[in-house]
């Protein structure tokens, strides 16, 4: 079948079935539908609705493809509830291997909840945003570029907000995060969860690719998940109890040039603990950054060797107590 000729994700999936569906955007400038793929697999059982998603950041593959693999073992027969996975969300950056648009450049988790009326990033964020509204009980939202593994919830003192903490705590990684930052006040996860939906965004290295270790750590995450809330059977990953962190503090390069890091993803941090250097064309350093935050964790970090004043260098999160 073309794939264009699978119907609507509002076409309902008998149950003991799967389907393929697609998620109508828009139009393209040649007037062509921009549909996205989307499995959806409905169990024999009633049970919650997972709607797990890949590729919001069009470069970030390692949770596409763990999506392929997770709905490939899944067989409805045995399954409680309904997975709906969608492995690329942002399907136009997806095709310039972008992370965001190459129509308007915007970052598709800044602009939640989106609008009818916008330019395509912001008209994708409604869609998204009205069919999971519809559909969905919980959300996982994978990404991983520069990050250490962590999962990313937000802190709402409510039952979205406390279903989400269990979430991250749920899904295996060795780091959760919870947070109220405004900066992130716009992404998929907070929106979602300020509407009582409870979402989480994990995060994993590799630099988006398709690593099999980060395609097999999203696996497991998406498996442990399902698990613990009784939609399939089989042993949860067992691991120490995850660090526990709030205040995501994302830190700019002060000044461009090289970066001389002197950390390492996953190290933890002091405060005034020297995390990098920037260094001039002709090696001289013309300036330093140093961990702001108390004790924490280094999450996220620029790899690439040369930065933009601006840009973001490191972000860390801080121990709870
Ligand atoms: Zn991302």
């Amino acid at each position: 079948m073309d794939s264009n000729q699978y119907r609507s994700l509002t076409v309902p999936v008998a149950p003991g079935t799967s389907d393929r569906r697609r998620l109508a955007i828009g139009r393209r400038t040649d007037g062509t539908a921009l549909s996205l793929p989307v499995f959806v697999v409905k169990g024999a059982r009633p049970g919650p609705v997972l709607w797990v998603q890949g590729c919001l950041h069009g470069d970030e593959y390692a949770g596409s493809r763990a999506i392929h693999h997770f709905v490939a073992g899944l067989d409805p027969d045995q399954l409680s509830g309904t997975v709906i996975a969608v492995p690329v969300v942002n399907l136009m950056a997806w095709e310039q291997k972008s992370r965001v648009s190459p129509i308007d450049h915007l970052d598709l988790n800044r602009v939640f909840p989106g609008s009818s009326e916008g330019t395509w990033t912001r008209l994708l964020a409604h869609r998204l945003l009205e069919a999971i509204s519809a559909s969905a009980d919980f959300v996982l939202d994978l990404h991983g570029y520069r990050s250490n593994y962590f999962a990313l919830y937000f802190h709402q003192q409510d039952e979205a907000g406390a279903m989400a903490e269990q979430l991250a705590l749920d899904s295996g990684a060795p780091a959760v995060v919870g947070v109220d930052e405004a900066w992130l006040e716009q992404s998929l996860f907070a929106v979602l969860t300020r509407r009582g939906i409870p979402a989480i965004l994990i995060e994993a290295p590799g630099e988006g690719r398709n690593d099999p270790e980060v395609i097999d750590y999203y696996l497991k995450c998406m498996q442990n998940i399902t698990i613990k809330r009784g939609m399939i059977q089989g042993d949860a990953t067992r691991r120490s109890p995850p660090d526990q962190l709030k205040n995501l503090i994302s830190i700019p390069a002060p000044a461009s040039g090289f970066v001389d890091l002197k950390v390492k993803r996953g190290d933890k941090v002091n405060h005034g603990q020297i995390i990098a250097r920037i260094l001039a064309a002709c090696g001289d350093p013309v300036a330093e950054v140093r961990s702001p935050g108390g004790v924490a964790l280094v999450l996220n970090l620029d790899t690439h060797g040369v930065i933009h004043q601006g840009e973001p260098l490191v972000m860390i999160g801080e121990f709870c107590d």
